[in-house]
C-alpha cells in the first residue's frame, strides 16, 4: 500500500510539474551536495505553486489513509500519517527559514497569501473526523497490538494532538475553532511584520563629533560603516539592532541620546501608526482565551502547560516567585551602586532606564577592572566558533569540515559538514552570523531538513543557526561581546540536539516539552567560560596568545555582575506573559494599562523595563512560547544541575556523562520524555540551588 502511494505521489508530481512551472526546483530531486536546498535556483515565483501542490499532495495522502478499505492499523494509519506531507515540509522549511533570516517584501506578500491556505489545510486535517476515527481505533487497541514503547508513544502523541486540536468536539465547535485558528495565524504574522518594520524604521544619525562622546573607536567605526551602507556617508548611524543599540547605551555619554534610543526601542509597536500592535495583540488574547475554553480549559496558559513539565500555571508562578524575590533584591543593590556613582559625579538626577547600561559599564570597569578593549580581542567570531567545535569534539568526538560548495542564500552564510566520533557523516551545519535588514532580531536554530528515515534509509539533518552578531569593522575581525559568545554556544547547543536526534517517527524523534528544549542549548553556555575551554579558543587575534589566567580570574569574579538586572528584566517578561494568558480580559483591552498593572503587581523597579514589552514580545506572538516564556529559567534549573554533574565528577569533559547526556537528553527523545529523560541522565531530579548560586541569587 505504501508503494502504491509513492507511485501515486510521483505521478502527480510529474503532472503538476508540467501544468505549473516547468522548472520549479521544489518539484524535482535536489541534485546539490548533501541534497541541500538549491537556493541559487529558487525564485519567489516558485513558492506559491509549490505550496499549492504540496497541500494538494498532502491532502491526497490523507485521503488515501482515510479511504483505505482495510481496518485501521499502526502501519496503515499512524506510520502513513507520520510520513505524509513530505513536499509540503520541504517547502515550508525553506520558506520559513528564509522568512526569518533573509526576508523581503515579496516573501512577506507570499506569506500573507499562503498563511490562510496553510491554516485551512491544517485545520482540515486536524478536524478530519474519518482520520481521527482511525487514529482513535488504533489508540484504543494500542495495548493489544504488541507495539514497542516508541510505537506506543507515537500513537499516544498523535491521539493527544487531535484531542488538543478539537477533533473530539461537536461539529459546531470544531468550525468555530477552525475560524479562531485561521485568524490567529494571520495575527501572528502581522504582529511579527510590524515589529520588523518598527525595528528597521528607527535611525539615529549622528552628525558631529559631540554626538560620539564616550564611544570607543570600534563602536564609532561600526556606526560609520552602518551609515555608509544606509547612504549617509560621512555620518554615523545608530539603529535598534543589538550590535548597534547595546554598545551605544553602554558607552554614550550623551544622556539625551541614550534616552532617545531606549525610548524608541521600548515603544516599538506602540506608536499609533500603521505598525501599531496593540489592537492586534488584544484580539489575539481574546481568541486564545476562546480557544482554550472551547477545549475545556479555563485559560490559554492552562491549555499550554497541560503538556509541559511545569503542568499548570500555579507551578509556573511558584517557580517565578522563587527566583523573583532574590533577583529584585539584587537588582535594587545594583541600582543603588549606580545612583552612588551619579551622586559622586555630582549628577543631580535620578537613575533612569536609559542610564542602566552606561553606569553598569562604569561599575564593571571600576570593580572588576574589565575593559572591552582588553577582553574582546580574545573573542573574535572565528575563535568563538572554534570554541564551539572544540567543545563538541571534547564531549562527543565531533569534527567539522568547511563545505563552500554547498549553495547558500547569502554570501555571509558558512556551511560545515559534521562528522560523528567514528568519522561517519552526521549532519550539515549552516552558520549565518550577522544582522541584516531582512533578518528578524535575536538568534535561533532551525532545520532545512530534519534527520529521519525515508524509504528505509537514514537521511541526515541540515541544521542552521542564525544570529545577529557584531560585524567586522575598522579593518579588524568581528569581535563578540560575552553575551554574544554565550549566545553562540546556546544556538550551537540546539544544533547539536538536532544532529543527534534519533527515532523512527517524525512526530516523536525530536519531540520534547517546551520547558525542556532549552536544556541542550543552555548547558553549553556553562562550558564557554570554563578556563579549560577558554584556554583553547580565546586566543588574542594579534598576539596569538591564549587568554591569560589573570584575565580569566577577573572575568570569573565578574560572573555575577549585573545578574540582578538580567534576571529581573527577563522575569518581568515571564510574569507579563503568564498574566496575559491567565486573565479573562473581557471585550475592552487596554494593552499598555494591563502591562503597567501587571508590572506594578510584581513590583518591577522603575529603572528597569521588561526585556520584552507586550507590543514587541515576539516570543508570544505565535503559539511556540505563548504562556511559555518562563521556559528559559525553568531549563536554567535543569542545565545548572546537569552541568554540576560534570563538575562534581572532577572532569568537565567526562566521557561517560557526555555519552549519557547524548543518549537520554539529545538522541532518544522518542523514548524518554521530560523529567523521565532528565532523571535517567542524572539519577535524580534537579536541585534549584545550583541555579540560584550560579546566578548569584543565593
Ligand atoms: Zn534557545
Amino acid at each position: 500500500m505504501r508503494r502504491l502511494l509513492l507511485i501515486f505521489i510521483s505521478m502527480s508530481m510529474i503532472l503538476s510539474a508540467c501544468k505549473t512551472t516547468e522548472e520549479n526546483p521544489f518539484f524535482v530531486e535536489w541534485d546539490t551536495p548533501f541534497g541541500s536546498p538549491p537556493f541559487h535556483l529558487i525564485d519567489e515565483e516558485h513558492y506559491i505553486p509549490a505550496y499549492e501542490e504540496g497541500i494538494r499532495q498532502h491532502q491526497a495522502e490523507i485521503d488515501a489513509i482515510v479511504n483505505n478499505p482495510e481496518a485501521p492499523t499502526f502501519e496503515n494509519t499512524i506510520v502513513a500519517y507520520d510520513q505524509a506531507g513530505s513536499l509540503l515540509r520541504r517547502i515550508s522549511l525553506v520558506f520559513g527559514n528564509l522568512r526569518g533570516a533573509e526576508t523581503n517584501p515579496q516573501l512577506q506578500e507570499i506569506a500573507r497569501e499562503t498563511t490562510p491556505l496553510l491554516s485551512a489545510h491544517s485545520n482540515e486535517i486536524s478536524m478530519n473526523q474519518d482520520l481521527f476515527a482511525r487514529i482513535q481505533t488504533v489508540y484504543e487497541n494500542r495495548f493489544e497490538k504488541n507495539l514497542n514503547p516508541e510505537q506506543l508513544r507515537v500513537v499516544e502523541m498523535y491521539y493527544r494532538d487531535f484531542e488538543r486540536n478539537g477533533a473530539a468536539l461537536p461539529e459546531e465547535k470544531r468550525e468555530e475553532l477552525a475560524r479562531l485558528r485561521e485568524r490567529m495565524s494571520m495575527i501572528s504574522l502581522e504582529l511579527g511584520e510590524n515589529m520588523l518594520a518598527e525595528t528597521n524604521a528607527f535611525e539615529l544619525i549622528l552628525e558631529d563629533e559631540d554626538d560620539l562622546a564616550g564611544l570607543p573607536a570600534g563602536v564609532v567605526s561600526a556606526a560609520a560603516e552602518a551609515a555608509e551602507r544606509a547612504g549617509h556617508e560621512g555620518k554615523w548611524l545608530i539603529t535598534l539592532h543589538n550590535p548597534s543599540r547595546l554598545p551605544f547605551l553602554q558607552f554614550s555619554e550623551r544622556r539625551d541620546l541614550r534616552e532617545k534610543v531606549l525610548t524608541a526601542y521600548g515603544e516599538r509597536g506602540n506608536n499609533d501608526n500603521e505598525n501599531d500592535n496593540k489592537e492586534l495583540f488584544a484580539e489575539l488574547m481574546q481568541l486564545r482565551l476562546q480557544m482554550a475554553r472551547l477545549l475545556g480549559f479555563n485559560n490559554y496558559a492552562e491549555y499550554f502547560l497541560d503538556i509541559q513539565m511545569a503542568e499548570n500555571p500555579d507551578n509556573v508562578y511558584d517557580f517565578l516567585n522563587q527566583v523573583w524575590d532574590p533577583a529584585v533584591a539584587r537588582a535594587k543593590r545594583e541600582r543603588d551602586m549606580k545612583q552612588a556613582i551619579i551622586d559622586r559625579e555630582g549628577g543631580d538626577f535620578k537613575l533612569e532606564a536609559w542610564d542602566w547600561w552606561y553606569y553598569a559599564e562604569i561599575l564593571r570597569q571600576e570593580r572588576y577592572d574589565l575593559d572591552d578593549d582588553e577582553v574582546n580581542p580574545y573573542f573574535t567570531i572565528e575563535n568563538v566558533k572554534r570554541g564551539n567545535f572544540m567543545l563538541a569534539n571534547k564531549l562527543w568526538g565531533l569534527t567539522f569540515e568547511p563545505r563552500p560548495e554547498v549553495p547558500v542564500y547569502h554570501e555571509e552564510v558558512e556551511v560545515y559538514e559534521v562528522f560523528d566520533n567514528d568519522g561517519s557523516h552526521l549532519a550539515i551545519l549552516f552558520i549565518d552570523p550577522h544582522p541584516r535588514p531582512g533578518k528578524r532580531q535575536g538568534a535561533w536554530c532551525g532545520t532545512y531538513r530534519s534527520g529521519g528515515w525515508e524509504d528505509g534509509e537514514w537521511v541526515s539533518p541540515i541544521v542552521t543557526i542564525v544570529m545577529n552578531f557584531s560585524r567586522p569593522s575598522g579593518g579588524k575581525p568581528a569581535m563578540l561581546s560575552w553575551d554574544e559568545t554565550t549566545t553562540y554556544f546556546h544556538e550551537f547547543g540546539h544544533a547539536v540536539h538536532n544532529f543527534f536526534a534519533k527515532g523512527n517517527f517524525r512526530r516523536t524523534s525530536r519531540s520534547v516539552p517546551r520547558d525542556f528544549v532549552e536544556l541542550p542549548s543552555q548547558i553549553l553556555e556553562n562550558w564557554a567560560g570554563e578556563p579549560e575551554l577558554l584556554k583553547t579558543y580565546a586566543i588574542h587575534y594579534e598576539t596569538g596568545e591564549p587568554i591569560p589566567d589573570e584575565l580569566i580570574s577577573r572575568l570569573r569574579r565578574a560572573e555575577h555582575f549585573n545578574q540582578g538586572f538580567i534576571n529581573v528584566e527577563y522575569l518581568a517578561s515571564a510574569f507579563l506573559d503568564m498574566d496575559w494568558h491567565t486573565t479573562d480580559h473581557g471585550d475592552d483591552i487596554d494593552v499598555i494599562g494591563f502591562e503597567e498593572e501587571s508590572m506594578r503587581r510584581i513590583g518591577l523597579p522603575d529603572e528597569i523595563i521588561p526585556r520584552w514589552r507586550t507590543t514587541y514580545f515576539g516570543h508570544i506572538f505565535g503559539p511556540g512560547y505563548a504562556a511559555g516564556y518562563y521556559v528559559y529559567r525553568w531549563a536554567g534549573v535543569l542545565d545548572a544541575d546537569a552541568f554540576m554533574a560534570f563538575k562534581e565528577s572532577g572532569d568537565l569533559f567526562n566521557q561517560e556523562l557526555a555519552e549519557r547526556f547524548r543518549y537520554y537528553i539529545l538522541a532518544n527523545n522518542a523514548l524518554y520524555e521530560g523529567m523521565e529523560a532528565y532523571v535517567s541522565f542524572r539519577g535524580q531530579e534537579p536541585d534549584i540551588d545550583h541555579f540560584l548560586r550560579q546566578s548569584g541569587l543565593k
